[in-house]
């Protein structure tokens, strides 16, 4: 690429400034950067300084060449939550402060950038580009399947299937072209039960999502077998589509061959891992234990981690459990925990702040995943053959965990419910009485996964092809 002197096209990568989709794009910009792409990888400075205090991400990122992480401000001032409920506090201010700044920060640029990679959700970055006169690919770090709910919106809301209260959620909604006979109005994205059109992330989702098809490409992180159907409809409105995923063990597998400290660690954590559950792990026999974790944005009540906690306990089986320290409304009132609950879980259960997630799922241990269907954790779960319960918090999860229990048949979907019989019964189906079964699906789901990325894959295709478009805009 730079035989003859010339410099390698420069990508300028901006993820949206939140946990799972800083993980994904992260392991994008490092896939590109071995293939010799030259990387800036920016980030608000909010997520920046998290990132440097939990992680080695300075020292790993140093072994690709190239590749440089900057930060530009949200606009927001410091002591500002920036959690999930207030995504539109955040969206508006980048919309205002960041814009301009992003401009500046490329116009300026010691390295002329040659395109950006950024997300979808962000509609003004391609307007950015589009002042500048460079391409822009949007990468979208949610399933297929609810990219494409979401392309929909306008269509539901023109045959009266939107809006709707919070009530009569097993309705069928049939205006989704290919979900029809299973999608229901309890697995629309949360914000469609606000009974409002004008609810503003009705609005976001709705009029950003139709501006996908402006970007140069767009690339999912998702594979072709397994959203394939829903693909298809998507290709209609963006037809240059790079399916690339899972991204994270297509970066686990280029950086099988490599000796570099990034094929160690690879964490890209805002909370500090505690790995000393890998060590508890290790003494736990076969297929044994459950995992538990509802992601980074996800703040659970204590009533319901109490019925969690008598749930999995009830069922006898071992678990490893992350509870964020952010992750309980009001804060964790750290007494009062039932004697019975505190000597099983000290004889055959586990409770971490943060975990290797990725190490954790891949581990022998492990027999399932007890999850609130992130897109990133639904990945990592099924490229590793772990079955999972779902326990939707929000947004696209509900898709995510219709399409895990209903389609791919991966697991049980729990959404909706928190309570201690369901959690025990369920617990029980997946770890014992349907355990069996279960394997099997999740089992042939992780080698089509590790199919897709190895040569010859649709996944390693996509990516390849992406590659060399963008090093084709350099010419
Ligand atoms: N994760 C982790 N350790 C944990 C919990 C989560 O490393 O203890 C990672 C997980 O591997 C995933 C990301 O955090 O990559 C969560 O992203 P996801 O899309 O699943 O959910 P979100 O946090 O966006 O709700």
């Amino acid at each position: 690429m730079d035989d003859q002197g010339a410099l390698p096209p420069h990508v300028l990568i901006f993820p949206l400034p939140f946990q799972g989709p800083v993980n994904s794009t992260l392991k994008l910009a490092e896939l590109l950067s071995l293939s010799g792409l030259h990387i800036t990888f920016l980030l608000t400075d909010f997520i920046h300084t998290r990132l440097l205090r939990h992680t080695n991400i300075n020292s790993r990122l140093e072994t690709y060449p190239g590749f440089r992480l900057e930060s530009i401000s949200d606009g927001l001032p410091e002591d500002h939550p920036r959690s999930s409920d207030l995504f539109m506090e955040l969206f508006d201010s980048m919309k205002a402060v960041t814009k301009p700044l992003l401009k500046e920060y490329i116009l300026t640029s010691r390295r002329p950038v040659t395109c950006i990679i950024a997300d979808g959700i962000l509609g003004f970055t391609c307007d950015v580009a589009n002042e500048i006169g460079i391409p822009i690919f949007y990468c979208r770090t949610m399933s297929a399947c609810c990219l494409w709910v979401s392309f929909c919106l306008p269509k539901l809301i023109e045959a009266g299937e939107l809006p709707f209260k919070g009530d009569d959620l097993d309705t069928p909604i049939t205006s989704v072209p290919g979900m029809e006979g299973f999608l229901r109005r309890r697995d629309l994205p949360t914000f469609c039960r606000s009974g409002d059109l004008n609810d503003p992330s009705i609005q976001l989702f709705k009029t950003e999502i139709q501006e996908l098809p402006r970007a140069h490409g767009l690339i999912l992180n998702t594979m072709e077998h397994l959203e394939g159907p829903v693909l298809s409809h998507i290709r209609v409105h963006c037809p240059n589509l790079y399916t690339i995923g899972p991204v994270h063990a297509q970066l686990k597998s280029k950086l099988g061959g490599m000796t570099t400290p990034s094929s160690t660690s690879s964490s890209n954590g805002l909370w500090k891992e505690d790995r000393s559950c890998i060590t508890w792990l290790d003494s736990q026999p076969s297929k044994s234990v459950i995992y538990i974790s509802f992601g980074s944005l996800a703040v659970i009540t204590n009533d319901q981690r109490m019925e969690f906690w008598h749930g999995v306990v009830n069922s006898g089986t071992r678990f490893l459990w992350v509870i964020r320290p952010d992750s309980i409304a009001g804060g964790d009132p750290g007494s009062n925990i039932p004697v019975e609950l505190s000597l099983a879980t000290e004889e055959r259960g586990y409770i971490v702040g943060w975990a290797p997630q990725e190490e954790v799922l891949a581990h022998a241990a492990i027999g399932g995943f007890l999850t609130h269907s992130g897109w990133n954790s639904t990945l990592e779960s099924l490229t590793e053959g772990v079955p999972m319960i779902c326990w939707p918090y929000f947004l696209d999860q509900h898709v995510n965990s219709r399409f895990v229990g209903e389609v791919w048949k991966l697991g049980l979907d729990m959404k909706d419910q928190c309570v201690r019989d369901v959690v025990e019964k369920m617990v029980k189906d997946l770890m014992e009485v349907r355990k069996g079964d279960f394997i099997r699906v999740a089992d042939e789901m992780g080698k089509l996964a590790k199919k897709s990325m190895g040569k010859g894959g649709l996944s390693y295709y996509n990516l390849d092809r992406l590659i060399k478009d963008i090093a084709l805009i350099n010419v």
